[in-house]
């Protein structure tokens, strides 16, 4: 960036000066600002007008106080404190019939050119012989030192209609800045530095004033960062903004890190995370969340996966359960620097994220590369061992700990009237079975019950083998089904049927077929759930039939607390095994909670974080605590979500839903974006950094009393001895980092 500082008097064109020296680089495709400091000048009174020139958007709109250039349009007002805080590179432009020699006990050790634009303006007619009207004049010098062609101060000339005696007085003076002194060559005399004269100019314009104004103050300013809403509601603990910062930088390696710090699985959550970050974020106070999930998911596509480091001889843990709290504890044991084995009763590791969700959601290849990328950490995963209350006693013998993350084996059923044999079943059975090709539904009418994810993964893989039609019979409306949004919407784009407000009661024959009866619903006051209560409708249309040649149950699941000693209570905390008085840790699913994956994660690594202090014997702890440790909230509320423009989300790519019905081919696709466009870059540029300070200067710009400074990569700092206190760094701050506290 190039910044001009112009001294003159008020009424001589200083300020449209700065105009031109603006549109001339303007022209030459540069940015450009020029604007005058405005008061209660007087005609005669000295004036400033500032410039600034770049070849990018200039953000920094504060007076200019470090120049690069000074122009001078008045030789009474020539002084050393114009100069003193200027580059040492910088040119000097000064109206004046004196050469540049003659100026050197003012201006010492300067590079000094000097052009009598008061003689060529007269003689151009421009303004009066008291008065004249210089600043086309020196227009024509500026540009001659500072090297811009006159073709570009033609132009700015023209195009701002000073033309005639304008053009020829700056053409003159572009001249005649050159040739006055040394032939051929700009103006350059470096003389050896002298001590300053007493200057005309009060010495202390310009600077601090001697009064402290600062003990005026009622308050004062500081600034903070802030916890962000994002990373404050992911389950995971992962420090969601930090990771999209580093995206929106293009440095997906370190967004990868920052996720792996807290979470191995990125590409499984960046797929079937319902994503409580975007539900908080503060960006949809303004368009549209930022769409972390695909952020996450582009993340964990491109980001370089670290080498794995093994074990370094700590207490060894046993778990039971792969699912993703039993591997994500793995994980972080592992990390901490203890030898893992991991007890699985099926024949595949990866719980939920293997038997459940369906493959057009999370493509095995995915899991499976990141199952490896936690056992290439040391994890040894032992497949087909069911343990039972007595195995685990023997386990908590055996190892220093044992935390079970067994998730939710019992299925809740219906007690439905009539002929159900061979139509119901289960359809978190039905999903294992589709992984390896499932049952063909060709021709069959299919119906589904239940709201949540396991309901709307059935519905849509009944469809995918082969079922002529499949509805979602639930209690309440789909507005309160607790799938994730996105998966009912591509549902019911795929040809799904919501049917709401059923509950079915039993089977009766019917012509073309089993038909499911099923009790009309309606919606009373909120449960202890918070969410409305379905209560069974009374009159003639009670009840519904549908046609149903199979009856998928998605009631919900519950915890199979047998594998523990009697009485013991599901909880996070350690169970005390009373033969071996072993310690032992349960989490995920099994323990309640959201019922999420990256609920399941976080659970996962704050259980090896409880089970590493345990075993610590008086090592340091490791904090579960998020990134950002317990600083305030930076919630919608202390944003300025005025400083923001919007800006349209990213589109993520889908497979066409006719192509989706016969296929388990992935449906999202994510960011994809258009030939050299990096749509996740863009879409992680959507965040607002929210809470913390990304240099963006507005305080400093706004600082009335330029009390404020920032030094690169910190946050402001603020001289309190001149700072009255005003807070409009406060009420200007974009993200909340700068607040005010009474002294
Ligand atoms: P699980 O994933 O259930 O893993 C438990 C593991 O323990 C299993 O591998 C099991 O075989 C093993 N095990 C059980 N008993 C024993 C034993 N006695 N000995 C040895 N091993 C044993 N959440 C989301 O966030 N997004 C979604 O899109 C989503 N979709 C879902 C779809 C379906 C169909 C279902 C059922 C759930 C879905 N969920 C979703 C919820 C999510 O999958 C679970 O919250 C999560 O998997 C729980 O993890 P967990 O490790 O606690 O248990």
């Amino acid at each position: 960036m190039i910044e001009l500082v112009i001294h003159g008097r008020g009424g001589r064109g200083g300020v449209t000066l700065a105009k031109l020296i603006a549109g001339a680089y303007f022209g030459l495709g540069q940015h450009a600002q020029a604007f005058g400091v405005y008061g209660a000048e007087r005609t005669g009174a000295p004036v400033q007008a500032f410039v600034r020139i770049d070849d990018c958007e200039i953000t920094v709109h504060n007076a200019i106080t470090a120049p690069d250039h000074l122009i001078i349009l008045e030789p009474s007002l020539v002084a050393p404190e114009l100069a003193a805080t200027m580059s040492p590179e910088g040119w000097i432009i000064v109206n004046t019939p004196q050469s540049a020699r003659d100026l050197a006990k003012f201006l010492p050790g300067r590079n000094v050119a000097t052009v009598d634009a008061n003689a060529i303006a007269v003689a151009k007619h421009l303004g009066s012989a008291a008065l004249p009207i210089v600043n086309t004049t020196m227009l024509g010098a500026i540009a001659r030192v500072l090297g811009i062609e006159f073709a570009a101060v033609e132009a700015a000339l023209t195009g701002a209609g000073f033309v005639g005696g304008n053009l020829v007085a700056a053409q003159e003076a572009y001249a005649r800045v050159i040739t006055e002194t040394e032939p051929g060559t700009a103006v350059t005399i470096r003389l050896p530095v002298l001590p300053p004269p007493v200057g005309f100019l009060d010495a202390r314009v310009g600077s601090m004033p001697t009064t402290r104004t600062g003990a005026w103050a009622s308050r004062r300013p500081h600034a903070h960062e802030l916890r962000p809403l994002c990373s404050e509601g992911c389950p995971a603990g992962n420090d969601v903004r930090g990771f999209l910062q580093a995206a929106s930088a293009g440095d997906y390696d370190r967004a990868l890190a920052i996720i792996l710090d807290t979470s191995p699985f990125p590409g499984t959550c960046g797929r079937v995370c319902p994503a409580p970050c975007m539900s908080a974020c503060n960006r949809k106070e303004l368009d549209d969340a930022v769409d972390v999930r695909d952020i996450e998911r582009a993340v964990a596509d491109r980001g370089l996966w670290p080498a794995a480091s093994a074990a370094d001889g700590r207490p060894s843990v046993a778990i039971v359960g792969s699912g993703p709290a039993g591997l994500s504890a793995a994980y972080h044991l592992a990390r901490l620097g203890h030898p893992v084995t991991v007890f699985e009763a099926g024949d595949e590791a990866g719980g939920v994220l293997r038997t459940g969700i369906p493959e057009y959601r999370l493509p095995r290849s995915v899991l499976d590369s990141e199952i490896e990328f936690i056992t290439a950490h040391g994890v040894d995963i032992r497949l087909g061992r069911i343990i039972d209350r007595a195995a685990l006693e023997d386990l908590s013998r055996d190892y220093a700990a044992v935390f079970v993350a067994t998730g939710l084996q019992e299925r809740r059923s219906l007690e439905l009237h009539g002929d159900s044999s061979g139509i119901v079943g289960q359809s978190l059975e039905f999903l294992a079975a589709a992984r390896d090709g499932g049952p063909d539904l060709t021709g069959q009418t299919i119906a589904v019950v239940g709201g949540g994810n396991t309901a709307i993964d059935a519905a849509r893989t009944a469809l995918r083998l082969g079922a002529d039609e499949v509805r979602v019979a639930y209690r309440r409306t789909r507005a309160e089904m607790p799938a994730i949004a996105e998966e009912i919407e591509e549902a019911a784009e795929e040809g799904v049927l919501f049917e709401e407000l059923l509950s079915p009661v039993g089977f009766v024959s019917g012509d073309g077929g089993p038909r499911l009866v099923c009790r009309r619903m309606r919606l009373a006051g909120p449960d202890e759930s918070g969410r409305p209560r379905p209560v069974p409708t009374n009159g003639g249309d009670a009840v519904r039939e549908l046609r149903c040649d199979r009856l998928l149950l998605a009631l919900g699941q519950g915890s199979d607390l047998s594998i523990l000693p009697d009485g013991a209570a599901a909880g996070p905390l350690p169970v005390t095994l009373g033969d071996t008085g072993g310690s032992v840790f349960l989490g995920g699913d099994l323990v309640g909670g959201e019922g999420t994956v990256t609920a399941a994660i976080g659970s996962g690594r704050r259980a090896a974080l409880a089970i590493h202090e345990a075993l610590a014997e008086g090592s340091d702890p490791v904090s579960a605590d998020g990134a950002h440790g317990d600083a305030a909230l930076a919630g919608a509320e202390v944003m300025h979500l005025h400083s923001f423009s919007p800006v349209s989300r990213e589109a993520v790519s889908l497979l066409p839903a006719e192509a989706r019905r016969t296929t388990f081919a992935e449906v999202r696709q994510g960011l994809t974006g258009a030939p050299g466009h990096d749509a996740a870059q863009a879409e992680a540029g959507r965040c607002l950094a929210c809470g913390m300070c990304t240099g963006c200067d507005t305080c400093v710009v706004y600082c009335p009393e330029g009390v404020l400074h920032r030094a690169d990569g910190q946050p402001p700092d603020f001289d309190y001895e001149y700072c009255k206190g005003c807070g409009l760094c406060v009420a200007e701050c974009p993200r909340g980092v700068v607040f005010t506290e009474a002294i």
